[in-house]
């Protein structure tokens, strides 16, 4: 086990991690209907194999990856397609094209479903390439980056060190929790797998010290294998994000955007997408379930559910008892960088990792003040921005100095406004800012 403590900027946020951390994982069933849109990944949408009125099977293909960065899509269960439509995808935060599916009940496996093996050694780099393609893996963290592109890196780029994110680092949030304390063996071998796929020798599981049992877990399932070791990290908000977590664990930089981890030897993925793995190849059934908890003081029994891709927020929410009072916000992922939502029958995606529900008394906010210049923000930001500065431009429409201030670095993760004493919204104005700039970007490409 090594101790890793470095790293810049951050917060110190309670974690509230009792509320769900002590349920064991159970099964959420099956709903009465499951949306599975076709673009819930970066990239290209997927391109629909299936039309309404057919019969699907659980674990069936039923959309195609397009382009080099873009996944495909299973069936999650047995059913008939009952419409391509489009539907509001509550993390993009528009409509796009659906795949609606009704449920039979029957749960019943597509006969094309068969294991490939237990035995890396016996498992070729391009076997397990493929097995990623195919399954529909992206980064299950929340980015949603299809995993394949992470193996199939540039052979120029020398990938000496891969990480694997259990750091969880937003408060409520426990699903890659229980994923280590109750499945380290499974979480191992798929983490040796992308390993194996990404030609990497050197593996260093990275987990936050508020979860003991999760690091006794993975340290036992670790142990036979010297190429792995466990990188235990002081809590700190948002010490999960792949660049925080590169400087944290390897003391390397990863450069301002278009810099990715590969400039500095490295990958990142999430404990959640190595166990979706270790399941393509030793069940063969691709990306179809994840783990969501549902928590937060807003539910009756907050839990961690094992919940079918495209399930409605509501079913979930109905599967923990509902609202314990009347809610104020319900958040797709976490309170710092999750998607609040206004309707609950929107359905989750391959990055939903938690359904945060908060009462209403603790969402009353209180008025903005004005900027009192304590440099809070600054100290508190992970990319050394100059936060106050950008939102101010972004506030006063100049979005060029914006820019120069670097406002397309600021990774959105909402540490700026919450040490802030004046409760300004310095992350709202900030993706204000970056959406301008990516719009006149995109004008500027197209001239
Ligand atoms: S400016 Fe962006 S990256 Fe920096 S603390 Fe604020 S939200 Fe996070
Ligand atoms: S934390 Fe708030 S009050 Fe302090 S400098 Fe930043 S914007 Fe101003």
């Amino acid at each position: 086990m090594v101790k890793a403590k470095r790293g810049s900027g951050g917060v110190a946020v309670p974690d509230k991690k009792e509320l769900s951390g002590r349920m064991p994982i159970e099964d959420a069933g099956i709903p009465a209907e499951l949306t599975l849109f076709l673009s819930q990944h970066i990239g290209a949408p997927s391109k629909p194999l299936v039309n309404a009125g057919d019969e699907v099977k659980r674990g069936q293909k039923i959309a195609e990856a397009q382009g080099a960065v873009s996944a495909c899509l299973h069936a999650p269960t047995s059913g008939k397609v009952k419409a391509i439509e489009p539907r509001y995808q509550p993390v993009l935060g528009r409509v796009v094209d659906a795949i609606v599916i009704v449920p039979d009940g029957e749960h019943a496996l597509y006969e094309g479903v068969a294991p490939v093996g237990d035995d890396l050694q016996a498992i070729s780099q391009e076997k397990v390439r493929e097995v990623v393609r195919e399954s529909g893996l992206v980064g299950l963290g929340g980015a949603a980056f299809p995993t394949a592109v992470k193996l199939e890196h540039p052979p120029g780029k020398k990938i000496d060190t891969y990480l694997l994110n259990g750091v969880e680092c937003e408060p409520y949030l426990t699903a890659d929790q229980k994923l280590m304390e109750e499945s380290a063996a499974g979480v191992v071998f798929g983490f040796r797998a992308l390993m194996k796929g990404a030609g990497v020798e050197k593996g260093i599981i990275c987990i936050e010290d508020n979860k003991p049992d999760a690091i006794k877990a993975m340290e036992e399932a670790s142990k036979p294998y010297p190429e792995l070791e466990v990188a235990v990290l002081s809590h700190r908000y948002p010490r999960g994000g792949e660049k925080q977590l590169i400087e944290a664990v390897l003391g390397r930089e990863v450069p301002p955007p278009p810099g990715l981890p590969l400039d500095v030897g490295v990958i990142v993925s999430n404990v959640g997408t190595a166990y979706a793995l270790a399941t393509a190849l030793k069940t063969g059934l691709p990306l179809v379930e994840r783990i969501v908890s549902v928590t937060g003081e807003g539910v009756a029994r907050p839990a961690n559910l094992r919940a079918l891709i495209g399930t409605p927020v509501s079913y979930l929410i109905d599967r923990v008892g509902g609202f314990s009072s009347s809610p104020g916000k319900v958040i797709l992922g976490g309170p710092m960088m999750g998607v609040s939502i206004r309707d609950t029958e929107v359905s989750i995606v391959k990055g939903t990792s938690g359904v945060l529900v908060l009462p209403r008394e603790a969402v009353e906010t209180e008025p903005v003040l004005p900027c009192i210049r304590c440099g809070k923000c600054v100290e508190a930001c992970p990319i050394r921005l100059l936060p106050v500065w950008i939102a101010a431009y972004a506030e006063n429409d100049f979005m060029e100095d914006a820019e120069k201030m670097r406002a397309m670095d600021c990774i959105e993760c909402g540490a700026c406004s919450y040490v802030c004493p004046s409760r300004r919204p310095l992350t709202q104005s900030i993706r204000l800012a970056k959406a301008h700039i990516a719009a006149k970007r995109r004008a500027a490409a197209k001239k």
